[in-house]
């Protein structure tokens, strides 16, 4: 073998040497660096996996932001690590902390995706309740979180009702005493609004007073609202032609006579009586100027069954609804009034009557604004 040869193979053979050994050290350096490599999560949270031996677990399965988040903050709970795969993340402040009271409270990963997309800014609600069943409230337009205390006291004592009832009536009132607690309006919004609500639960201004106040034809003492007055010079002329003849007798009434009505029938029936056929003062929809009560011809302050029959079947299409009909006392907190009449146009008195629904139970569920 000549020199040269001998030269060129053991030079040859040393770079081979040398470069076999460059690649195991650098192998070795990188060994660690592998993992990240193969990682979908980012290097604070695979470090942290790593300190909390769940590297493999961890990453056998799919990658989870959820996860990724909670190795970051320091917050991941290993015996919740099943959970938190199901769980959404959500980039809200405390989202952690959140998820992780929320799985402390026995909540699973369904209701806590439900609770993050749904009641965020009411969490804390949530949170310093004990679990309940979050879900059985889903869909139903006129639940208020706020009430939910409220809903499961009135749940435990009332358990046929349907949970949709139930979160109805509370809204109403019906889990307090009628007048107990009411909410007052503005002169401004009894003025403005024609659908307005006025029961137990809504009293009106003592002060207020219809500014648009006509008289009937009926008499010129008799008062509504200008509006309500037409309708119900149409309704009458209706009846006529069906052959049911009725006249108003008490249309529109002042704070101070509803006053002095209901302060009659206490004297003479009680106030527990009283209160379940007349109005306290303030509370009544005579107030309003839209509300009157008909009788028929040959009666003194009520309707026949004929005619209250032919109220019930026609009154809506000239914006009237019989506001305490039979069966609904528990709801309107009054017995059946077949003389009552209260105006809300044609339209929504149409949709009230198609509904089924009292007044008070239509109102909450598709006209009052919710709080949520
Ligand atoms: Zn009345």
């Amino acid at each position: 073998m000549n020199k040269g040869l001998k030269i060129f193979l053991i030079t040859f053979l040393i770079v081979i040497l040398i470069a076999v050994i460059s690649v195991t050290i650098i192998k070795i350096l990188r060994n660690n660096n592998d993992e990240k490599i193969d990682s979908s999560y980012n290097e604070t949270a695979v470090t942290k996996m790593q300190e909390l031996n769940l590297y493999d677990e961890i990453n056998n399965k799919e990658y989870s932001k959820t996860i990724e988040v909670l190795l970051e903050e320091n917050k991941l709970n290993e015996k919740y690590l099943n959970e938190y795969y199901n769980i959404t993340y959500s980039n809200i402040n405390n989202f952690s902390t959140i998820i992780n009271q929320l799985l402390d409270k026995s909540y699973n990963s369904e209701e806590i995706n439900y609770i993050i997309s749904n009641y965020i800014n009411n969490y804390d609600i949530i949170l310093n309740m004990d679990y309940f069943d979050i879900l059985s409230f889903k869909n139903i337009s006129n639940f208020d979180i706020n009430q939910i205390e409220r809903y499961l006291a009135y749940q435990n004592e009332n358990e046929d009702l349907n949970i949709n009832t139930v979160v109805t009536y509370v809204n109403i009132g019906l889990d307090l005493e009628g007048y107990s607690k009411y909410e007052e309006y503005t002169n401004e919004e009894a003025e403005n609004d024609l659908t307005i609500l006025v029961n137990k639960y809504h009293k009106l201004p003592d002060d207020y007073v219809p500014s648009d106040l006509v008289s009937l034809s009926y008499s010129s003492t008799y008062y509504l609202r200008k509006e309500a007055a037409e309708a119900f010079e149409k309704l009458t002329d209706a009846g006529i032609l069906d052959n049911v003849i009725f006249y108003p007798f008490s249309p529109y009434r002042s704070y101070d006579l509803q006053s002095r009505l209901y302060n009659g029938y206490v004297a003479r029936d009680g106030k527990e009586a009283a209160d379940t056929y007349s109005a306290r003062p303030g509370f009544s929809e005579h107030q309003l100027g839209l509300a009157v009560d008909v009788r028929s011809s040959n009666l003194p302050d009520n309707l026949t069954p004929e005619h209250y029959k032919w109220m019930l079947d026609n009154s809506y299409k000239y914006g009237f609804i019989i506001r305490y009909p039979k069966g609904k006392q528990h709801i309107t907190q009054f017995i059946e009034e077949p003389w009552h009449l209260r105006y809300l146009g044609v339209e929504l008195a149409t949709k009230v009557h198609d509904s089924g629904l009292t007044y008070d139970e239509y109102y909450d569920i598709y006209l009052k604004k919710t709080s949520n």
